[in-house]
Formats: C-alpha cells, sequence, structure tokens
C-alpha cells in the first residue's frame, strides 16, 4: 500500500452532519481531514431557502448555508479536502480509507457522514422546475406553498407522513399514488385517507410536471383507463423515497435492508469498534439539516471518546 497518509480522524462527507464533526472534532484537537465527496455540501445545495434552521432568523438558502458550516469548520482547523472515498479497509486499526482510486489514508478513527439521496421520478420537466416547485421535502419547502393547492407523489411512510403535513399548510393535497394500494404502514394509510383535504388517485402516474419558470400543473395517467388529466398545482413533492449513500461500507459495517448503517441506540457506534456514523446515511426518520448536524457532533464526541479510551 504506497502513497499512504496517516490521520487521527477522518471524516467522510460534506453535509451538516460532516461539517459538525469536523468543528467538534477539531475543537478537540483531533485534527480532523474531512472528504467532501462528489456533491460538497450534500443535499442542501440542492435546495432553495431553508427557514426552519435555528439561528438564521431571516432564513438562509441551502448553498449559502453549507458554505458557512464549511468555512466555520476551516476556522476551527479542519482539513477540508476535495476528494472521493472510493474503497474501505475497516479490516483492523488503523482504518483505511482509499480516496479518488488513487491514495490510501490511515485513520485511527472514522466518521462516516456521507448522507442520502432523494430518488426522482426521472422527468425532464422535473429537473427542470426543481427548487421552482419541485421538491424532495415537504418539511423544507411547504411553508411555500401554504395556502395553496399542491401535489405529492408516493406512497409510502414518507409520502403519507409529507401529505399530512402539507394538509395542514395547503388547502388540498393531491396524493399520486401509482398503484391500486399503498406500501405505507396501515395506520397512516389510514390517516391519511380520513384527512377531508388529501386527495388520494390511485393506479395514477406522474407523466409531466408543467410551468415555464415555476409549476402550474402536472399531468398524470390513470393506467387502469387510460385518461389522462392536468391538476393544476403550485407545488409537485416527489417522496418515492431515499438512497442512503452507503455502497462503500456494504460488507464493513451492519446496514438494514435498505441500506441505512445501522448505530447503536443513542450513539453514532456503528459495529465497528473506532467507526461512527451520523446523518442522514443512518437515519431514514428525521432526515433534517438540524437532526444531522446533532448527530454529527455525537459522532464527534463519540470519537473523541473512543481515542481516549485507547491512549
Ligand atoms: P418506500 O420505499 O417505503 O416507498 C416509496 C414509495 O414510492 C412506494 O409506495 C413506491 O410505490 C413509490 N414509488 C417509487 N418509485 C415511484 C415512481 N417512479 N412513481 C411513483 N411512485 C413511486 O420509501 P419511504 O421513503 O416512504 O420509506 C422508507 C422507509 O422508511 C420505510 O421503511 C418506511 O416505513 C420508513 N419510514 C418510517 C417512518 C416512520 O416510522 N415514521 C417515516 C418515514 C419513513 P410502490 O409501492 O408502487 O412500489
Amino acid at each position: 500500500m504506497n502513497n499512504t497518509e496517516k490521520v487521527h480522524c477522518l471524516i467522510i462527507g460534506s453535509g451538516p452532519a460532516g461539517y459538525t464533526a469536523a468543528i467538534y472534532a477539531a475543537r478537540a484537537n483531533l485534527k480532523p481531514v474531512l472528504y467532501q465527496g462528489l456533491q460538497p455540501g450534500g443535499q442542501l445545495t440542492i435546495t432553495t431557502e431553508v427557514e426552519n434552521y435555528p439561528g438564521y432568523p431571516n432564513g438562509i438558502m441551502g448553498p449559502q448555508m453549507m458554505v458557512d458550516f464549511e468555512q466555520q469548520a476551516q476556522r476551527m482547523g479542519a482539513d477540508i479536502r476535495w476528494g472521493l472515498a472510493t474503497k474501505v479497509d475497516f479490516s483492523e486499526r488503523p482504518f483505511k480509507v482509499e480516496i479518488d482510486e488513487e491514495h490510501w489514508i490511515e485513520a485511527d478513527t472514522v466518521i462516516v457522514a456521507t448522507g442520502a439521496s432523494a430518488k426522482w421520478l426521472g422527468l425532464e420537466s422535473e429537473e427542470r422546475l426543481n427548487g421552482h416547485g419541485v421538491s424532495a421535502c415537504a418539511v423544507c419547502d411547504g411553508f411555500f406553498f401554504k395556502n395553496h393547492e399542491v401535489a405529492i407523489v408516493g406512497a409510502g411512510d414518507t409520502a403519507c407522513e409529507e401529505a399530512l403535513y402539507l394538509s395542514k399548510l395547503c388547502t388540498t393535497v393531491h396524493m399520486f399514488v401509482r398503484r391500486a394500494e399503498m406500501r405505507a404502514s396501515k395506520v397512516m394509510q389510514a390517516r391519511v385517507l380520513k384527512t377531508a383535504n388529501i386527495k388520494v388517485y390511485f393506479d395514477t402516474e406522474t407523466l409531466e410536471v408543467m410551468g415555464e419558470h415555476k409549476v402550474d400543473s402536472v399531468r398524470v395517467l390513470n393506467n387502469k383507463t387510460n385518461e389522462e388529466s392536468i391538476i393544476p398545482v403550485k407545488a409537485l413533492f416527489v417522496a418515492i423515497g431515499h438512497q442512503p449513500n452507503s455502497d462503500l461500507f456494504k460488507g464493513w459495517l451492519d446496514m438494514d435492508d435498505q441500506g441505512y448503517l445501522i448505530t447503536q441506540s443513542g450513539s453514532s457506534r456503528t459495529n465497528r469498534p473506532g467507526v461512527f456514523a451520523c446523518g442522514d446515511v443512518q437515519d431514514k426518520i428525521y432526515r433534517q439539516a438540524v437532526s444531522a448536524a446533532g448527530s454529527g457532533c455525537m459522532a464527534a464526541l463519540d470519537a473523541e471518546r473512543y481515542l481516549g479510551s485507547l491512549e
């Protein structure tokens, strides 16, 4: 293994979880090195305004917030680098992580903060209007469509939870379910079906998001009757699942059947002592910037304690 660098604390990923871990680890003198990955700043760099992160009374644009996080981590002394972790070997300590298929880092402790990616329908119009009415996060963006009609696509627990959230803000929520039934738990389905201002369309596929500069309607197809309709709405929320960015850790870290890393309850500890996980790669329930940041703090404190216990 030529071309190897040795570090104390390696952080993989640069969303709120990774940067917060870097701030705490740097202040604890762990001299963290953070690799940003393919999308520096993570999912927040593809959102618009963030209004629910405490400390920004006037709101903040997602990409700017991530620049602020990065600068704060740098000011504390974290070594922030471009680069993608391409392979890991967690068989023994020091842990080994390959960067950009070029060189290896050896680390006494590793914090995994690689996040998750929202799944999209794959429509050209969805991509074009992303951030202009198309969103993958009702809790982040629902408020901007208060007192308007909106649509949501999906039929799992997330879609149900988001439809219920939107029903409290918006006049009507049109929910497109591609099959004759929902995948969500029975209790969530029941809640959705008995909410007066959620209109569920079964057997309905989303064909196109319409609008020139912002969403003004959605074109859908009833796949039983082959009938198309255009539903006027101000926003389309896509809630068809997330994909945790955990492929790299297969075989090394325990994960559930969807690929979310498993951490021990109340901590960021994975099954491998010395490797910690935080943020959306291990959280399929909350998925908020503030909860990811909180778990990044936990991971840095857990890493510090772990290193302390070795001395
Ligand atoms: P799921 O994978 O459970 O559901 C995704 C939904 O999106 C499915 O209904 C699927 O339809 C639909 N879908 C996928 N692709 C398309 C498409 N191209 N067009 C239309 N619809 C599509 O994802 P979730 O994010 O809902 O949940 C992930 C996990 O997290 C689940 O285990 C869930 O139970 C859990 N969770 C738990 C919560 C809680 O306990 N409070 C809250 C949120 C999530 P189809 O059914 O036809 O495949």
